[in-house]
Parts: C-alpha cells; sequence; structure tokens
C-alpha cells in the first residue's frame, strides 16, 4: 500500500456568494507525481493554495505528512516547496543572488551552484532573472521550490506558455525530481503533459472532481463505454513533425 501524504476532505471554498470549490475529497501517496487537471476557472489553484496554507479554507479537512492545516500549518509549510509567482523575483538581482535570499527566509545553506545545476542553468549563475528566456525562469523557480529540500512540491501550470522543446526539459526535470522521493502536485490543462507525467489524476470541474484515477484506467473505462475517436488517428501528430524538424536540444542558451 502506498502511503497517504496529503488527505484532503470535504474541501470547501466560498469567495463571497460563490462557491469554488464545492466539497472535494482526494489523497495523494508518497512519491506520486499527481495531476489537477481541469478548465480555467475549475478551482485548482484555489484547492492548491489552500494546501499550501496561502488562502483560508471556508470548511473541510486537509492533512499533509500527518499535520493537520488547521492546527500546524507551520509545520506544513516547513516540509513543502511552492512555486511562486515569477513577478516575486527582483529583477535585477543574479540567479546566485535570489538563492542566496530564499535560503535566508527559509533559514536554509544551499550550495547555489549545485542547485542550479539540477536545474541545467549552472551557466546563468550570473544572470539577471529579467533576462532570462521563458522555460529557464521555469526552471529557476521550480529550483526555489527545492531550496528547503521538501517533501511535496506544488507546481501550479509550470509550462504554460512555453514552447515544445522547453516543456520536455521541464518534463524531464519533474520526473527527476520524483525519482529522488518528492511527491510532486501540478495542474495543467495539457492533456498530453499530464498523461506523460502523471501517475493519478484528478479531473476538476465547476468546483468538483468529477474522476480520479491513474491515466490508464481513466482511458481504459471511457473506452469501456463503447467509446470510439471519430476518425483514424495519424501515427504522428504536428508536434511530432516539429521536434523531428528542430530537434529537442533547448534553444534559449
Ligand atoms: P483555476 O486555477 O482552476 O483556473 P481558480 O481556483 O483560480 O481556478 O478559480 C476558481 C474560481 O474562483 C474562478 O471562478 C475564479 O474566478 C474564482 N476566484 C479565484 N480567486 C478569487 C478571489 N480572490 N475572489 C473571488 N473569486 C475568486
Ligand atoms: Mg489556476
Amino acid at each position: 500500500m502506498s502511503n497517504v501524504i496529503i488527505s484532503v476532505k470535504d474541501l470547501v471554498k466560498k469567495y463571497g456568494q460563490f462557491e469554488a470549490v464545492k466539497g472535494i475529497s482526494f489523497d495523494v501517496y508518497e512519491g506520486e507525481i499527481f495531476g489537477l487537471l481541469g478548465p480555467n476557472g475549475a478551482g485548482k489553484s484555489t484547492s492548491l493554495e489552500i494546501i499550501e496554507t496561502l488562502r483560508d479554507k471556508t470548511s473541510g479537512q486537509v492533512i499533509v505528512a500527518g499535520y493537520n492545516l488547521d492546527t500546524h500549518p507551520e509545520e506544513i509549510k516547513k516540509i513543502i516547496g511552492v512555486q511562486l509567482q515569477t513577478s516575486g523575483f527582483y529583477p535585477g538581482l543574479n540567479l546566485i543572488e535570489l538563492i542566496g535570499l530564499f535560503a535566508g527566509l527559509y533559514n536554509r545553506k544551499v550550495d547555489p551552484k549545485e542547485l542550479l545545476r539540477s536545474v541545467n542553468l549552472e551557466d546563468k549563475a550570473k544572470a539577471k532573472f529579467k533576462d532570462l528566456s521563458g522555460g529557464q525562469k521555469q526552471r529557476f523557480s521550480i529550483a526555489t521550490t527545492l531550496i528547503n529540500d521538501p517533501r511535496i512540491i506544488f507546481l501550479d501550470e509550470p509550462t504554460t506558455g512555453l514552447d515544445p522543446q522547453a516543456r520536455r526539459n521541464l518534463w524531464d526535470l519533474i520526473k527527476q525530481i520524483r525519482s529522488k522521493g518528492t511527491t510532486v502536485i501540478i495542474t495543467t490543462h495539457y492533456m498530453d503533459e499530464a498523461e506523460l507525467l502523471c501517475d493519478r489524476i484528478a479531473i476538476i470541474d465547476s468546483g468538483k472532481i468529477v474522476a480520479l484515477d491513474t491515466t490508464d484506467n481513466l482511458i481504459d473505462a471511457l473506452v469501456a463505454t463503447g467509446f470510439e475517436r471519430p476518425k483514424d488517428i495519424k501515427k504522428a501528430n504536428l508536434e511530432d513533425v516539429f521536434i523531428q524538424l528542430t530537434g529537442h536540444a533547448l534553444r534559449e542558451q
């Protein structure tokens, strides 16, 4: 049996009269990549931010690594890594300086060069955040989630706006983080990304979970209903053509 590291029960969030999260329940297992999928406005970020201790809930229960969110939010903060809005990075500081700043906030000693190496940014140590490409900015912000050596990291749409090479590079990084035993919760509305990355998926729509299972089980369940794709799918798609022609290598260095 897998260890439950996050348990969410009957979580509700109201903004005034509007119920953005309508009583969702799910468990996340230690060491998995758990995907929260859903259209814009479904309540993904709200749910994540509540678990991250950044937003108050209206009702329900959240337990993270045995700590109850209501009574031990400080303990939860210590063991999670949260991707900050990139606007939160002082644009004029270089990457080494920014890591020093975050390490100070977390009261942790880190080797900035080692951390940058882990996200393939060692060449950019002296670069300012504002001068990085989109993919580099995302990799750096993932690096900052790792500073406190967290057991769980939260990634809210980490690949939105990236080109295909940068997305693939980020997928590799996220898998690498999982391979070290870190639990990853990710939101996305790219289904290819979810299929490739996530061990299990919760699909959330208008504040409710409408499905929760492994990717394979979700697809098999649909097929079992007699569903068939309307026409034969080609053996490759346009993204395959693009990658074939332009390669996997990152273009941002
Ligand atoms: P998602 O991340 O899935 O796109 P969000 O959690 O950001 O969805 O938002 C869920 C719903 O809650 C949306 O309808 C959004 O407009 C609303 N919402 C989010 N934040 C606030 C807020 N601070 N005040 C009022 N409504 C909000
Ligand atoms: Mg969101």
